[in-house]
């Protein structure tokens, strides 16, 4: 099914993406990854693991699983480089079109509802 052009491209921000424009594809990776080789490796096998098209249940799995991607390297990439915490965004625009991403938008729903829960137990403890 892999039957479109996948371009890569190197950016300033986020740690390492996959866009599908209907045509085409693209892998964003953040510049500095090539200081980390071995998880630049993990990242890129990552993202072509994911799968075409945006907006996909299969892509939510793929990062849950975390696979290929070296941990160690990926904590320390992260602290050194600021510009990778935009990976946090749960939408990009790329190329004139907004990207929802439902990787970011499951961690954030489940950090909100963790919150919610948090808060709830705190309320019930003080009144
Ligand atoms: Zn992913």
């Amino acid at each position: 099914m892999a039957s479109k052009p996948i371009y890569l491209n190197f950016v300033d921000k986020g740690i390492a993406n996959r866009f599908d424009y209907g045509s085409w594809e693209e892998i964003e990776v953040h510049k500095h990854l090539l200081k980390y080789p071995k998880l630049y490796e993990g990242l890129l096998k990552h993202e072509f693991s994911h799968q075409e098209g945006n907006h996909k249940l299969a892509d939510l799995m793929l990062d849950i699983k975390y696979d290929g991607i070296p941990k160690p390297g990926f904590y320390k990439f992260l602290f050194k480089t600021p510009g990778a915490w935009w990976q946090l965004s749960p939408v990009w625009i790329r190329n004139k079109t907004i990207i929802w991403d439902v990787s970011s938008l499951f961690m954030w729903l489940v950090f909100l509802l963790g919150c919610l829960i948090i808060g709830i137990g705190i309320k019930e403890v003080l009144i």
